[in-house]
């Protein structure tokens, strides 16, 4: 038996509102009682018997190295194209230009499928058809699309995404060409999810939109396991987060409370930012107004796709948290989310995603407001490959002729 079953404690699932439990090992998409997110939770008395920091180190498996705190059980049913274990990255020149010593870089964009979509979707999906979905559905502004259309490939399923028509192309061919059925709709994201629901339930498709199902935070989450491993079992200062439908921000902080009952880290915990575009800021807005829950952002209008959500589901868990940790949230510019990822590239950082320039572009305006300090403890989010987003508008060169008579003169001039 142990060969085939995953060493998984998940115990219950539980409405993030109503608190009410319910058998994990149905499908189920939101809570019955509300409408809102379910939960997973598990049995961490009994995850903590094999469960120790030097055994979760020395696995191999990226993020299914935390299989106690996972919810697939059968092993047969993991789906993986090697997500998770993402380098931290040290200070580099960018973290000097910009007067933070203590910034470090969480490279997400070496996932598969180039975004950290991969690490909820390789979770979600392999649960998902654990538990008997045959065909998965999702609104996608950008990365879920392609996540999820190559681990349904993956795990042998169907996939239907539904996207914006002026959703980046590179997420609109990587679903395409994994095999997913796209259908592009003239609206925005949260268009897209009431679409996504109609297919549903008129084709018996599964929901795995951003916190209409359990399990995409269950592998978010492991984000926060990983922060706290890199930092030898302790967490950084701040954290910085481009935030859309907020699933890394309220996995990672569901993460820490595991670790912590756990024993592996103390009650400290880093101040969490959202970053959003002034765009499309309905969390800044929220959070800058003291609501509990955010109004829809109307017009919602950002380059930066993956945070182009006017209205978050997790809405209130995501101000819960930034609250609790003493953090906050930033509207950036629109206009230098686009020049901060030429300025980061050009300066060591790599060919970062619009919503990872989004998040390096809230660091000055953090600084000058007096929310962080250049000695601190800063991690930073780079949550996607710069490929993925659409490509700036920097002028190529003019064709040179295959004819190396004219060569020596154009190299003399360079
Ligand atoms: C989806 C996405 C985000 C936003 O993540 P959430 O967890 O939904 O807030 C940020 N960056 C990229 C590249 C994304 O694809």
């Amino acid at each position: 038996m142990g060969r085939d079953l995953t060493a998984s404690t998940l115990a219950f699932v539980e409405g993030a509102l109503s608190k009410k439990r319910y058998d994990p090992d149905q499908l189920r998409g939101t809570d019955p009682a509300d409408g809102r997110t379910l939960l997973a939770r598990y049995d961490l008395e009994r995850a903590r018997i094999s469960l120790t920091k030097d055994a979760v180190t020395a696995r191999r498996g990226g993020l299914w190295r935390w299989e106690e705190l996972l919810p697939v059980r059968g092993r047969r049913f993991v789906t993986t194209l090697g997500e998770g274990s993402t380098p931290l990255l040290p200070p580099g020149r960018l973290s000097r230009k910009l007067g933070l010593d203590g910034l470090h870089t969480k490279a997400e964009s070496t996932n598969p499928t180039g975004s950290f979509k991969a690490r909820g979707m390789a979770v979600a999906v392999s649960r998902a058809v654990e538990l008997g979905a045959t065909h998965l559905v999702a609104p996608s502004a950008g990365n879920a699309a392609g996540a999820l259309a190559a681990y349904a490939s993956a795990a042998g399923v169907e996939a239907t995404v539904v996207m914006p028509a002026d959703a980046p192309l590179a997420n609109q061919l990587e679903a395409l060409a994994c095999g997913a059925r796209l259908i592009l709709l003239d609206g925005l994201i949260s268009d897209c999810g009431k679409l996504a629901r109609l297919v549903c339930e008129k084709t018996g498709g599964f929901d795995v939109a951003t916190l209409r199902e359990p399990y995409r935070v269950e592998g978010k989450k492991t984000l926060g396991f990983e922060l706290a491993e890199d930092f030898g079992w302790s967490l950084p200062d701040v954290v910085v987060y481009p935030t859309g439908g907020g699933t890394g921000l309220i996995g990672m902080w569901k993460a820490f409370e595991e670790l912590q009952a756990l024993g592996f880290i103390d009650s400290s915990r880093p101040r969490m930012f959202s970053v959003q575009s002034d765009g499309c800021a309905p969390i800044v807005r929220a959070f800058e107004q003291g609501a509990a829950f955010a109004e829809p952002w109307p017009r919602a209008a950002t380059q930066a796709a993956g945070i182009r959500v006017p209205s978050a589901l997790g809405d209130h868990l995501i101000l819960e948290c930034l609250r609790r940790s003493g953090g906050g949230a930033i509207a950036v510019p629109e206009a230098e989310i686009v020049s901060m990822q030429v300025y980061a590239a050009r300066n060591g950082a790599g060919y970062l995603s619009l919503e990872s320039a989004a998040a390096f572009a809230a660091l000055p305006i953090m600084r000058e407001q007096g929310l962080i300090d250049m000695a601190e403890r800063i991690v930073v989010f780079d949550t996607g490959a710069g490929f993925k987003s659409e490509p700036p508008s920097i002028e190529r060169p003019t064709v040179v002729a295959n004819d190396p008579g004219a060569w020596e003169a154009i190299v003399a001039a360079l």
